[in-house]
This record gives structure tokens, C-alpha cells and sequence, in this order.
């Protein structure tokens, strides 16, 4: 049995309870969480008002573990159990990580363990480690679990290391919504999707590591054209630079112990820094094998990184070349990464694409901010005003109802995910059971759409027609997947089935179905009345045969019974002719003929009422 539809299409399903998501940029140097309040992304601070997390880990004999901070102050003191830069080996083998300073084993999964003082750990370990905390920030901050995260991995990564990247979130006990590159996160921190479309270069430069890529936006999609970088230069790198300035003025040879080198590092980093907003900074240190205080002034910090920053331009250069496009077609460049605070880093990439360069969002936060954005979108609390295109459903999805007609329930491009519902009934006195057909395609006879799957919803209880509540759900999720399910609201029976509309669905054939429903419009506009004309007419043969049944004998003369079951007789032959005005030219003549009886009817009724009932109750 079919459905009738007895609520407006496209309604949405239930106004959705806002959800707790958050973005987490798990870097190598600092992580972040970040989480959408009153439409702003923020990243959220710890106790004592620090966004950023250490991505250091410190395993502890006692069985203790130590994240972030303490961690890092402690890596000096304990550094083979004192694990930083761990995303280097998300999803790696011995191989590529012989250059860190662990000690480090094979495992049979084809990822490196690290040994400690706890036996051996994985980096997906490690990495849980690090989300765990952030995650706890977050439950903190936003006052109840974490329903779903975003979280950023490099462009560059490959299946492994993405892979390696999930399996630390399950560890964490996290649920990921969806795992984004960072500089798409950075562009979407920068609204840059709403341009719809552009070429848009991000050039991250981190702690250790240098990143640069450049996007193609196309209909607010974006799509990584080309990648490149250094995984051995960083702004880590100007602080090397630094103490190698400072020994020279100390006179100070290689003889420096590990906590004075430290010590030099230390206050590299901040001078740099203070560099950033002063013309000269004063720096001192003393050590054992010499002293010196003195200015730096940022001529001499520039020309120290010169060649440094010149290197990361080279290196932006064969990106651009990589992605087929010229140097002038970048329409924007993003600057993520602590170290583009620095003066020269900025001034050097403004000068090369010979534009302004985007500065304005805290280059630590950016990548954080966007995966909150995304997080808030895919969990479905932001408004559709302000979704972002990122997937579409290509061809929009019904259900049959009466007559073989489809109504849509998702329209095509419809921003995924999404939920819909529409609300239906039965059509019949007592019926107890509904298919549903769900039908792919812009057409409207079901004949003419794409069929992808069917169900039933069993056991409902025995009413009277269009008594019975049927909420129908259409949900599409971030990966494309629809799940239909059927409720009615009486009884609570329900009934769901999932599918995964693209599947077996080629561009091509897409093209076509489009085609079709343009060139097929008015056709399909005739099938459409005469299919609405067969059901309302169903509708009263099968309400006057009822009646029939029920009070003919009763309020009717034999005359007028056998007109009457003869004019139904008359419209249940003519129903299916591909006729439409003769269908609705016989069904006005029945309803006009069962006026009278109706009448009797209602009479009838209010009569039985009263005689059921005291005068006083009158
Ligand atoms: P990652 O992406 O590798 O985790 P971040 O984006 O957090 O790294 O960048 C960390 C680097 O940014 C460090 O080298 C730090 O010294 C540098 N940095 C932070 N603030 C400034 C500043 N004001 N000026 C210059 N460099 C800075
Ligand atoms: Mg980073």
C-alpha cells in the first residue's frame, strides 16, 4: 500500500538540538581546539589562558603521562621517553623516521612503536594522548560531551597517516566527523568559499615544518592542486639562527652543555618574537663558556633568516609551477603558522605574488578555526544561510506515493549532509502496513526515476484512512550516505534502511537524468494530474463504497442504492483510461449523486449521538 503525503514538503525533520562539535588542529608543535560560539569560531584556553597545547608527551616510570606544558619544560631532563614532533610518524614505517631521536621498533601493522619507560607505544597512541586532552577542554568549556570532531591533517598526507589519524581519535574515544586539510580549513576560516570560486595559496609555516599549497575553489568546493614544502624548516630554525649570532658575540664555541643551550634557545625565541613589534630588542645570557648583552636590531634578524625565508619562496614557486597555474592567477594567499608573524616572512611573500597578503585571523589559531566552522556545519547546528558548499546530492530524492507519482523529499543540490522528513498517511480504513520506494531523479512518475531501495513498515495499528501519522526521514550524511527511516507516531513502530545514492551513479548518466526532466517537463506535468486525479478519485470510491456498505441498506431506498453503486461502478472503469477530464468529469457526477446520502448520513450520526446521551448532558 502507498502513501499519502499530508504535510508540506520540505519541512525539515525535528529543528535539531544543538550539538557539541569542535575543530582540533593536531599539529607537530602546538595543538588546538576551537569550538563555534554565538557564529565565531574560538579557540578554547587551558586553565591558565593558553590556546595552544604542546604536542609533547612524556611517559613516566610510575605510569604517569604528561601532556603539553610540563611535558615540554621536561623534555630535556627525559628525552628518550619525552616523545614531541609525533606526527612525523603518524602512519610510518622505520624507515622514514630514522632521523628522530627515538628509540624505535617495527610492529607488524607496518607503523613504527616507540619504546619507553611504558613498554611500547604508537604513535596513534601518542596522538590519542594529545586529543584526549584537548577533547577534556572542550567537554569542559562547552558543558557536555563531544558529539562529533573535525580534525586537520597536512595535504600532503596519505591514506596511512590519515587512517593513523582516525584510529587516534577512536582511541580518544572521539567520534570524527570528518578529517580536512589544513589549508582548507584556513580557507574556510577566511570565508573564502563564499567567493564560490578562486586560487587561493597557503603558505603554513609551523615550528619545524614548512607547507605550502595551492587550492582550487570551484563552486565552493575546494580541491588541492598541488603540494610541497620542507619537513626540516620552521621558525625553530630562526631560533637556531639566533644563537649562532649570539655565540659569535660571546665567543662561545661548540663546549655548551644541553640547559645552556637551552638556555640560548630560550631567549632566541624571544627576542624573535619581540622582534615582531619593535625595531631593536635587548638580549642577555650568560653561560660558562661566555656572556653578552646587547641589541638586535631587525636588520640584522632579517639578514640572519634571509636565506631561510628565500628558501620557502623557491620552494612556492615549483608549487605554483605543479598546479598548472601562473603566479598572477592567485587570488589570495592565506598565512598560517606562528612563524608568519615574523616581518620578513610576510614582506618576502607579499613581494612575490605582488599582492596583500592574508594576515588578519591569528596565523596559530587559523587552521583550528576553520575545522571548528566545519565541525559546527557537518554535525548540522549552523543555519543553512550560512552552510558552506562542500558536497551536493547530484539528483534529488523522493519517495513513491499514490499513483506511481514522486514526491522529492531532498532536492538536488542539496548541501550534505542533511536531514528531512515529511509526514504521510494511510489511505485505507484499517491498514496495517506501507511500502516505501525511495526514487532518485527529477522526474515525476516513478517509472521515469532511479530506484534505490525499498521497505516496509509493518504493524501499524488497524485506523481509520489518514488517521495514522508516518514521518518519513531522509537522511544523507557527510559521506554521502542516505538513511530512510519511517516512523509512525501513534504506535512508535519505525523502520529504516540505508543506501548509498551514488553508488553505480556516473557523471554521465547524471547529465542525462537532467536532460530528461527538462526536455520531459510538460509531459511529465499531464502524467502528474492524471496520476493526482486517479487517487483523489480512489479516494472517494473507496470512502463511498464504505459508506455503502455500512448505511446503504439502511438510509436508502433500492432506487437510489443501485444508482449510486452503479455511478462507482462507472468511475472505477473509466479510472484507469489516460483520460484525465473523463476521470474527473465522473468523479464530480458521484460526489454530486452521493450528496443526498451523505446528508442522511450526518443526520444519521448526530441522531445516534443524541439518543446515546441524558437530556441533561444536552
Ligand atoms: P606547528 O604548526 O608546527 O605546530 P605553530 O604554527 O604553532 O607550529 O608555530 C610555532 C612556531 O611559531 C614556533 O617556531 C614559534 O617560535 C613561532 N612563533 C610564535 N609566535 C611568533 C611570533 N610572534 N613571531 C615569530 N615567530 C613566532
Ligand atoms: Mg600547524
Amino acid at each position: 500500500m502507498a502513501l499519502l503525503q499530508i504535510a508540506e514538503p520540505g519541512q525539515s525533520a525535528d529543528p535539531h538540538q544543538h550539538k557539541h562539535a569542535v575543530g582540533i588542529d593536531l599539529g607537530t608543535t602546538n595543538s588546538l581546539v576551537a569550538v563555534m560560539r554565538s557564529a565565531t569560531a574560538t579557540a578554547l584556553p587551558d586553565e591558565q589562558n593558553r590556546v595552544s597545547l604542546p604536542s609533547v608527551v612524556r611517559y613516566l616510570e610510575n605510569g604517569e603521562i604528561v601532556v603539553g606544558y610540563d611535558a615540554k619544560q621536561q623534555a630535556q631532563l627525559d628525552p628518550l621517553n619525552t616523545l614531541v614532533s609525533i606526527k612525523r610518524c603518524m602512519g610510518r614505517g622505520l624507515e622514514d623516521v630514522k632521523d628522530m631521536p627515538y628509540e624505535f621498533e617495527d610492529s607488524q601493522e607496518g607503523m613504527v612503536q616507540i619504546k619507553t619507560v611504558q613498554g611500547n607505544k604508537s604513535p596513534v597512541e601518542v596522538s590519542a594522548q594529545i586529543l584526549k586532552v584537548l577533547a577534556k577542554r572542550a567537554e569542559l568549556s562547552v558543558g557536555g560531551k563531544l558529539d562529533g570532531v573535525v580534525i586537520t591533517v597536512p595535504a600532503y598526507f596519505d591514506e596511512a597517516q590519515r587512517q593513523a589519524t582516525k584510529d587516534a581519535a577512536k582511541v580518544a574515544g572521539l567520534h570524527v566527523l570528518r578529517l580536512i586539510n589544513e589549508p582548507t580549513a584556513a580557507a574556510i576560516a577566511y570565508g573564502l568559499q563564499s567567493q564560490h570560486t578562486g586560487h587561493i595559496a597557503v603558505y603554513d609555516l609551523g615550528g619545524g615544518t614548512f607547507d605550502v599549497s595551492v587550492l582550487n575553489l570551484n563552486a565552493g568546493v575546494f580541491e588541492v592542486l598541488s603540494t610541497g614544502g620542507d619537513t626540516a624548516l620552521g621558525g625553530d630554525d630562526f631560533d637556531l639562527a639566533l644563537v649562532e649570532y649570539f655565540k659569535k658575540k660571546a665567543n662561545i664555541g661548540e663546549k655548551l652543555t644541553p640547559s645552556e643551550r637551552r638556555h640560548l634557545l630560550t631567549e632566541a625565541c624571544r627576542v624573535k618574537e619581540a622582534l615582531g613589534f619593535e625595531k631593536k630588542v635587548l638580549a642577555r645570557f650568560s653561560t660558562t663558556q661566555g656572556s653578552w648583552q646587547g641589541h638586535v636590531s631587525l636588520e640584522e634578524f632579517n639578514e640572519l633568516i634571509l636565506p631561510l625565508v628565500v628558501k620557502t619562496i623557491r620552494t612556492i614557486k615549483r608549487v605554483i609551477k605543479d598546479s598548472g597555474l601562473s603566479k598572477d592567477q592567485i587570488d589570495q594567499i592565506v598565512m598560517v603558522g606562528g612563524s608568519t608573524r615574523t616581518k620578513l616572512v610576510r614582506e618576502k611573500v607579499s613581494e612575490f605574488f605582488e599582492k596583500d597578503v592574508l594576515t588578519s585571523i591569528n596565523p596559530d589559531e587559523v587552521v583550528a578555526l576553520g575545522a571548528a566552522k566545519q565541525a559546527d556545519l557537518l554535525v548540522g547546528n549552523a543555519s543553512s544561510d550560512e552552510l558552506l558548499l562542500l558536497d551536493v546530492c547530484p539528483l534529488s530524492l523522493g519517495i513513491e506515493t499514490m499513483g506511481g507519482l514522486v514526491e522529492k523529499i531532498v532536492n538536488r543540490n542539496t548541501t550534505i549532509p542533511v536531514a528531512r522528513a515529511q509526514e504521510f498517511t494511510t489511505f485505507k480504513d484499517g491498514q496495517t502496513a506501507m511500502a516505501v520506494h525511495v526514487v532518485q531523479g527529477e522526474r515525476d512518475m516513478v517509472s521515469d526515476c532511479r530506484s534505490l531501495a525499498r521497505f516496509e513498515l509493518r504493524g501499524i495499528p488497524p485506523m481509520a484512512a489518514g488517521a495514522a501519522k508516518i514521518k518519513v526521514t531522509y537522511q544523507i550524511d557527510a559521506d554521502g550516505i542516505l538513511t530512510v527511516s519511517a516512523v509512525e507516531s501513534i504506535s512508535g513502530i519505525s523502520s529504516e534502511i540505508t543506501v548509498k545514492p551514488s553508488f553505480g551513479l556516473d557523471d554521465d548518466t547524471v547529465i542525462q537524468m537532467l536532460q530528461d526532466s527538462q526536455s520531459f517537463a510538460d509531459e511529465d506535468k499531464d502524467a502528474r494530474q492524471l496520476a493526482e486525479t486517479r487517487v483523489e478519485a480512489e479516494r472517494v470510491i473507496e470512502a463511498i463504497s464504505a459508506a455503502l456498505k455500512k448505511d446503504g441498506k439502511a438510509l436508502l431506498n433500492e432506487e437510489e442504492f443501485n444508482n449510486l453503486d452503479l455511478t462507482v461502478a462507472e468511475l472505477k472503469m473509466v479510472l484507469y483510461k489516460q483520460d484525465e477530464k473523463t476521470i474527473r468529469q465522473k468523479m464530480d457526477q458521484l460526489t454530486h449523486d452521493s450528496d443526498e446520502f451523505a446528508q442522511r448520513r450526518m443526520n444519521a450520526g448526530v441522531k445516534a449521538v443524541l439518543t446515546g446521551k441524558s437530556v441533561n448532558e444536552i
